[in-house]
C-alpha cells in the first residue's frame, strides 16, 4: 500500500540520518506527554475499517482511522468501545487513542484500552512491518507487544493498523446524583464497588457524586431503588463532558494534575480542587506544577502515581520517575524496535 511505503521511506531515511520523527494524527493530544520534536510523520493517509465482525465483537482499522468513524460504525450495530477513550479533538485517530492509551469514564468498571487491544501491526525503526496478536479473542500469540504498544506514546514505533475487542450497548443506563462530602463519596464508592451493583462510571467533584447504572433494564431499576439518589436528565452529555474535559472543573489555565491511587485511598488533601473518577482510583488536581514534588510524594504514599497532565511546567517532569529497574526494560524495549532512536524523542520516558 502507497502509504505504508511512504511511512517506510520517511522511517528509513530518518533513521539513517539519526534525525527524530513526530508521529502525528490530527495532534489532538498534542499538548500530552513530554516535549515535541522532529519531522511529522502524519498518519491521516493510513485509514480505513479493515474487519468488522459484529457477531465475534471485534473490529480492526488503519492508524488514520477518525475515532468519531469507528464509534458511529459500532453504534449502527449498537456496540461500542467500552473503554470510552476520550477524543480531545474532533479529530482523534483510532492509531492516536491506542497510542496515548487513555481511558474514560468506564475504565474502572469495564478495562482500559490496553486491555481490549487484541493485536497490533508496527512498523519499526527500520521500516519493518511486524504483526503481534491476532483479529480476534482467541487468538493470544504475541498479545503482550500489542498490549505494550499501547500507551507507549508512539516511542516505540508506529502502530499502522490495531485490533480490538467491541462491547455491545447496555439495554438501560440511568446516572445518579447524590450530595455527599468528599470522604463520604470514598466511602460509599469502595462499599458499593463490592456490591453487585451495574455501576458503569463514577465522578465526585464539589460535594455532588454522580453514578451511572449499566445493564438489563431490571438490573438498573433494581440498584435505583436500592441506591436512592437523584436521577440526573441528559446524562449522556454529563459523562461525554467528563472524557472530554469540557466539565467545569477542567475549564482555566491551572496544571491539571493525573493522580492514579488505589481506588480505596482517602481524602488526598493538596490545596487545589479535586476530581474524582473510577470509583476512587483517578484523582484530577488543579495545582501548580511548582508543587509537583508534594504532590508525587503524595501519590506515592498512597502506592499510585501521579502526571503532569495538562498545562504547568513540564520541565517538572510530566511522568513520575520510573523506578530503575522498570527504566531499564524499557531502554531495552526502546533498543529493540527502535534502534536509531527516532520515535518521538522525548515524549515518555
Ligand atoms: C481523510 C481525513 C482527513 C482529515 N483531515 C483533517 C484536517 O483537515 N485537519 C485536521 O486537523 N485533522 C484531519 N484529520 C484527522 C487527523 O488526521 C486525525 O484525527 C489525527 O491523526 C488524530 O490523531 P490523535 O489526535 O488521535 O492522536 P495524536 O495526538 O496525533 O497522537 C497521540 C500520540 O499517539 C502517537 N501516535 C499517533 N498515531 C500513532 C501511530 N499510528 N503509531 C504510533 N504512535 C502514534 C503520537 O505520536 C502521539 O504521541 C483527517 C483525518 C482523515 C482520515
Amino acid at each position: 500500500m502507497a502509504a505504508i511505503e511512504q511511512f517506510r521511506d520517511q522511517v528509513r531515511a530518518a533513521a539513517a540520518g539519526k534525525r527524530p520523527l513526530r508521529i502525528r494524527g490530527g495532534g489532538s493530544k498534542d499538548w500530552y506527554g513530554g516535549l515535541l520534536q522532529g519531522a511529522i510523520l502524519d498518519t491521516r493517509v493510513h485509514t480505513g475499517i479493515v474487519d468488522y465482525e459484529p457477531t465475534e465483537l471485534d473490529i480492526t482499522a488503519r492508524c488514520g482511522t477518525p475515532l468519531a468513524e469507528i464509534e458511529a460504525t459500532l453504534a449502527e450495530r449498537n456496540q461500542m468501545l467500552a473503554f470510552e477513550p476520550p477524543h480531545f479533538g474532533e479529530h482523534a485517530t483510532f492509531g492516536g487513542a491506542v497510542a496515548a492509551g487513555l481511558s474514560g469514564p468506564r475504565r474502572a468498571n469495564s478495562g482500559a484500552v490496553r486491555d481490549f487491544v487484541l493485536g497490533a501491526q508496527l512498523m519499526d525503526g527500520k521500516g519493518e512491518v511486524l504483526k503481534f496478536g491476532g483479529q480476534v479473542m482467541k487468538n493470544v500469540a504475541g498479545y503482550d507487544v500489542s498490549r505494550l504498544l499501547t500507551g507507549s506514546l508512539g516511542t516505540l514505533g508506529l502502530l499502522l493498523e490495531v485490533s480490538v475487542k467491541v462491547l455491545p450497548r447496555a439495554f438501560a443506563e440511568t446516572t445518579l446524583q447524590f450530595q455527599m462530602s468528599e470522604i463520604e463519596a470514598l466511602r460509599c464508592l469502595n462499599e458499593w464497588g463490592g456490591q453487585p451493583l451495574p455501576i458503569s462510571a463514577s465522578c465526585w467533584c464539589e460535594g455532588v457524586l454522580a453514578l451511572r447504572l449499566s445493564g438489563a433494564r431490571a438490573a438498573v431499576d433494581a440498584a435505583v431503588v436500592s441506591l436512592g439518589g437523584t436521577v440526573l436528565n441528559d446524562a449522556d452529555a454529563f459523562w461525554t463532558a467528563l472524557r472530554e474535559q469540557q466539565h467545569a472543573f477542567f475549564k482555566g489555565d491551572a496544571p491539571l494534575w493525573r493522580l492514579s491511587v488505589p481506588s480505596t485511598t482517602s481524602a488526598i488533601v493538596l490545596g487545589g480542587p479535586q476530581l474524582i473518577e473510577w470509583g476512587g482510583a483517578q484523582r484530577w488536581l488543579r495545582a501548580d506544577s511548582a508543587a509537583f514534588d508534594v504532590i508525587r510524594r503524595a501519590a506515592v504514599a498512597a502506592g499510585g502515581h501521579a502526571t503532569l497532565f495538562r498545562g504547568g511546567d513540564k520541565s517538572v517532569g510530566v511522568f513520575q520517575p520510573l523506578a530503575p529497574a522498570v527504566a531499564r526494560i524499557h531502554a531495552r524495549l526502546k533498543d529493540a524496535f527502535d534502534p536509531a532512536h527516532i520515535f518521538n524523542p522525548g515524549r515518555m520516558p
